[in-house]
């Protein structure tokens, strides 16, 4: 499933279209498609509106209309700001003219059972004026099920901004996702969006990372393995005030698969997580001898941040692993204003949107307008792996690929969900060789822990610790 630009829409849709194959006969095939796959939610009673702008979108739209007039559905098309303009669909508009359908300028009397906004696609551009405004609001009042084609007109395919837009129950979006599917607040315009093929190579730098990806990556312990095999982590977390945030990550490094752990944190925290994870290994007085340069032997990767405080310390272990040929995953406390000096090995970095910001300078509304953007720049520029939460969470590599996540629910909007995150992305890296789907898996379950829990139980009342509980069951159906 992948996630493409505009630009990009716009050059498959060119190299298509030099190398014979016509955007005609791609508005042939996207209104056929969506044909195809609307029928299945439409009743062949119903009163359906389809609503056409004058570009390519709207085109879609007419394709769409000539499909359910010939299969008997009863349709109005209507053009509220004139006819078709793009050439594509001003061809198609003659066709639909010539075999005797009707059309017009100008809405009918309702009501209608059915609404399907063909009016703008990839090629909007905000603000709109007030009829389009008008109209919005006028759809978004009517009792109807409403479908959007492509994305819900009064959103932008790139970015997140929105303020009046067609509010879908249903968006099918062609040939991929846009990146405003998943930005906000766009998103919550989009209902349940559905991506419909139609027929050109799936070639993106970003993509969903799905259920295939997982089951593909992720393979059965081979039967001569041992706990070598699986790597040493080294966990630097928790303090006096914050235990709980090391035996977190602790438990979700250990239920993920890690070989061993090592947690280095403070001795009062370590009496108290060693009683609940004696799996575990303790550096004695962990944090301080770690900022005096000590470093166990035989760590494979390393995660620093959850529930630390001390900058000074933290700057100081910083400074004495950073040239440690090994993958560090930086959260929370850790992650403070760093520069990310050139490293040799991997550098994770698993901020929250506010801890984006202080990163990043931006705003958390202007994070949240262009997640993918954004993640991905600053991984080009700093040469770090972001992986951005929330729902719907970035994950960003500097080569400029990356894969959104969309497991997880507002369940794991409480305190120390984002530790346990940590602790699975850590005990992944170390477990599994390919780093890449290592973090994207461990960021996949994660969240599918979540939305396993949600079937037993309220999502307020699901706690962090419960994650984990949860992990080995969804593993069991995803790993073969
Ligand atoms: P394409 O650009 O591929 O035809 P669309 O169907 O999204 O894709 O077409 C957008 C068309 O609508 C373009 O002609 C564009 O100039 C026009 N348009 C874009 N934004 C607005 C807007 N806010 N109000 C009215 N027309 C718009
Ligand atoms: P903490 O530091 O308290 O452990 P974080 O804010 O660092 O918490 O992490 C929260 C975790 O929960 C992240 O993995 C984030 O993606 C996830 N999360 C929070 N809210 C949602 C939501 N509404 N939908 C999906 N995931 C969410
Ligand atoms: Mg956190």
């Amino acid at each position: 499933m992948f996630i493409y630009r505009e630009v990009e829409i716009r050059k498959a849709d060119e190299t298509a279209a030099q190398n014979g194959l016509s955007g005609n006969a791609l508005m042939e095939t996207a209104g056929r498609s969506l044909f195809l796959r609307i029928k299945e939610i439409l009743n062949k009673n119903s009163r359906i509106l389809i609503l056409s702008g004058r570009g390519n979108n709207g085109g879609d739209g007419i394709v769409l209309a000539r499909y359910l007039n010939q299969w008997g559905y009863k349709v109005d098309l209507v053009f509220p700001f004139g006819e078709p303009k793009s050439d594509s669909a001003s061809e198609h508009f003659r066709y639909y003219k010539s075999v005797g359908y009707s059309w017009s300028t100008s809405i009918g009397d309702g009501p209608y059972d059915v609404i399907i906004d063909a009016l703008l696609g990839v090629g909007t551009r905000l603000p709109l004026n007030q009829s389009y405004q008008d109209l919005l609001k006028w759809c978004n009042q009517q009792h109807a099920l409403k479908i959007a084609i492509d994305i819900p007109t009064g959103v932008l395919a790139d970015r997140g901004e929105a303020d009046i837009a067609f509010h879908a129950d249903y968006t099918f979006s062609l040939h991929g996702f846009k990146p405003s599917t998943f930005l906000l607040p766009s998103n919550t315009y989009f209902g349940q969006a559905e991506s419909i093929d139609i027929g050109l190579p799936q070639d993106a730098k970003w993509k969903i990372w799905s259920e295939k990806n997982v089951k593909r990556t992720m393979k059965k312990r081979g039967s001569n393995s041992h706990k070598g095999t699986f790597g040493t982590g080294l966990l630097v977390a928790g303090t006096d005030e914050m235990p709980g945030s090391a035996m977190l990550a602790g438990l979700g490094a250990m239920k993920i698969g890690i070989g061993k752990l090592v947690i280095a944190t403070t001795p009062y925290a370590a009496s108290i997580i060693a009683t609940r994870l004696p799996e575990a290994t303790y550096l004695h007085d962990g944090l301080n001898k770690l900022a005096v340069g000590t470093f166990p032997d035989g760590i494979r990767a390393m995660a620093i941040g959850p529930g630390l405080t001390d900058e000074k310390l933290i700057d100081q272990v910083l400074e004495n692993v950073w040239e440690k040929e090994i993958p560090l995953v930086i959260d929370a406390g850790a992650l403070g204003k760093r520069e990310f000096a050139p490293r040799k090995a991997p550098i994770i970095i698993t901020p929250h949107p506010g801890e984006f910001s202080r990163l990043t300078g931006l705003s958390v509304k202007e994070i949240e307008a262009n997640r993918l953007e954004i993640s991905s720049q600053f991984a080009l520029q700093k040469n770090v792996i972001v992986v951005l939460k929330g729902a719907n969470t970035v994950i960003a590599f500097p080569n400029g690929t990356g894969f959104i996540n969309r497991t997880g629910n507002a369940a794991l909007a409480k305190g120390g969900s984002g530790d346990t995150l940590t602790g699975m992305i850590l005990g992944l890296i170390c477990s599994e060789s390919d780093i890449t789907s290592a973090i994207a898996n461990a960021v996949y379950l994660h969240g599918l822990c979540a939305d396993e829990l949600v079937k037993e139980q309220n999502e307020r009342s699901i706690v962090a610790g419960d994650i984990t509980n949860v992990l080995g069951r969804v593993m069991n159906r995803l790993i073969t």
